[in-house]
């Protein structure tokens, strides 16, 4: 069984991510940072279906956070071989009215806990010469999107970590890859007013939105042996939206 980490498992995309890997055999850690009901939940309902997994509460943007929880999972389970740098956040604003703390919070779940996380998990991937990074990036860190310039830039800057990290690791049979969802249905996009909702929409060539288990299922492939010779590459899960 493989150890997974599936960070912001406990709701929307991580939450289907979790369900999805455990589907697959592996051993799932659900982490959270502040709702710990819903991770559990996740954790109750994998279990219920015959799963494994357990609930890990650790805010991705705080160092000592994330270096308690990896190790946790060390002791527990081994170390980690599949991570999922999935929490993110949004504190959406025009750049002149976009407070620096706003910018830096977005930086800093976003893109700087995959670095912190990645850094805990690596040695143990490197050591077992087997590894597996999924990042959550997003469609808008290649189209952009007016009112996220924070959040556009943390998730292309995932990007750039994603292939400079495949290159660095790829020698130890470990791959490093990007998913770009575009418009899901989450507790993150349930609140966009109606008639952007509507406008986005017309965009979007399947003409749905998608939902968390969408995103999920590409997640899943790319942590299996299937997956083996794909590195580096960015994939957009996103109905069409951006072509
Ligand atoms: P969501 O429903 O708002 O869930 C966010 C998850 O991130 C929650 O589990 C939350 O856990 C966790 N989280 C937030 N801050 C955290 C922190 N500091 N430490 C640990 N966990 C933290 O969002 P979602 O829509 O599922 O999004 C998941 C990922 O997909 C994000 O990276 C998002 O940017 C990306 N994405 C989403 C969409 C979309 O349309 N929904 C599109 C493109 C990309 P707690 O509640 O415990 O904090």
């Amino acid at each position: 069984m493989k150890v997974a980490l599936v960070t912001g498992g406990s709701r929307g995309i991580g939450a289907a991510i979790s369900f999805e890997l455990a589907s697959l055999g592996n051993k799932v850690f659900v982490n959270y940072s502040k709702s710990a009901e819903k991770a559990l939940e996740v954790v109750e309902c994998i279990r219920s279906s015959g799963g494994w997994a357990e609930a890990v509460k650790g805010d991705v943007s705080v160092p000592s956070d994330v270096d308690s929880m990896v190790r946790s999972i060390r002791e527990e389970a081994g170390g980690v071989d599949i991570l999922v740098n999935n929490a993110g956040v949004t504190r959406d604003n025009l750049i002149l009215r976009m407070k620096e703390e706003d910018w830096d919070y977005v930086m800093d779940v976003n893109l700087k806990s995959a670095f912190l996380v990645t850094k805990a998990v690596l040695k143990d991937m490197m050591k077992k010469r087997w590894g597996r990074i999924i990042n959550i990036s997003s469609v808008v860190a290649l189209i952009g999107n007016p009112g996220q310039t924070n959040y556009c830039a943390s998730k292309a800057g995932l990007i750039g970590f994603t292939k400079a990290l495949a290159k660095e690791v790829g020698t130890r049979n470990i791959t490093v890859n990007a998913v770009c969802p575009g418009y899901i249905e989450t507790d993150m996009t349930v609140s966009l007013p109606q008639d952007v909702k509507d406008k986005l929409l017309e965009a979007v060539v399947l003409g749905r939105f998608g939902t968390p288990e969408d995103v999920a299922g590409i997640v899943g492939f790319l942590s299996t042996e299937k997956a083996s010779y794909i590195t580096g590459q960015v994939f957009v899960v996103d109905g069409g939206l951006s072509l």
